[in-house]
């Protein structure tokens, strides 16, 4: 598809299990290669929304009940999540569940398991090692024994060896420490400034102001603000939410 956004969520209502409504009525538009935060308090839907893009609702017992997904103008509800990694959406949702017994290397190439174009992987992972040189050096150690900070690297690394159009990560500077998650940010500044589309959730401030452009504020399941990230992060309403977390 040739629009505008490469994902757009439409009036987006899901419920776990029979009744537990987690979002109601969420629309939003992530444009090509831009890059959106969604910000709010635990509980407001965030990790819902994330799941509801990538095609894991089913994983944990939960449902679309209305809305639409498009990513490249074609409907994303029903599609599994490996198909949807081969269409173009990559995610590392679960931290930093690396696999810790396989090497970096051999973890990286699990990114690329959907990668019709075998012969591009080699350039693609040096070019990965490039953006991450702290991974680079440690190619052959178990990814078990890598730092906090690096597993997430990792992480990030093997969702990119799939090649998206859209990278969707979810928490990704938790628990590190502040040099870390500004050598996070500016890879990923360098990922969106080479074409891919990033949907960031993250409850510290760094990384959405250093990386994206937009922003939406989810509270009990609806979008209540959006904005450019700079002047929704001033905002009462954000303040108040991560101060009810933190
Ligand atoms: P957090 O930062 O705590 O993950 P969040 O904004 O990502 O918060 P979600 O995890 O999407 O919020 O949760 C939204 C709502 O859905 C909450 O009411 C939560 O209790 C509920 N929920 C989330 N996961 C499940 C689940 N596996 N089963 C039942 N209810 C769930």
């Amino acid at each position: 598809g040739g629009g505008p956004n490469v994902l757009e969520v439409d009036g987006l209502v899901v419920t776990y299990g029979r009744s537990v409504l987690a979002l109601s009525g969420v629309s939003l538009n992530v444009p090509r290669g831009g890059a959106v935060a969604l910000l709010g308090a635990n509980g407001a839907g965030k990790t819902t929304l994330l799941r509801a893009v990538t095609g894991l609702l089913p994983l944990y017992d939960a449902e679309v009940r209305g809305g639409t997904i498009r990513f490249d103008d074609r409907p994303v509800i029903g599609r599994d999540a490996s198909a949807l990694v081969r269409a173009g959406i990559a995610q590392s949702l679960e931290g930093r569940r690396i696999f810790p017994e396989l090497t970096v290397e051999e973890n990286l190439r699990v990114g690329a398991f959907a990668v019709r174009d075998r012969a591009a992987i080699p350039a693609r992972q040096a070019e990965l090692l490039e953006l991450f040189p702290r991974l680079g050096e440690r190619l052959r150690q178990p990814g078990g024994l890598l730092s906090g900070g690096e597993q997430q690297m990792l992480a990030i690394a093997r969702a990119l060896m799939a090649g998206p159009e859209l990278l969707v990560l979810d928490e990704p500077s938790l628990g590190l420490a502040p040099l870390v998650v500004a050598e996070i940010g500016a890879a990923l500044r360098t990922v969106t400034d080479r074409g891919t589309a990033v949907l960031l959730v993250d409850q510290g401030t760094a990384l959405a102001l250093g990386v994206t452009h937009d922003a939406h504020l989810l509270e009990h399941g609806r979008i209540v603000a959006s904005g450019p990230t700079t002047t929704l992060l001033a905002d009462d309403r954000v303040r108040e939410a991560y101060l009810g977390t933190r």
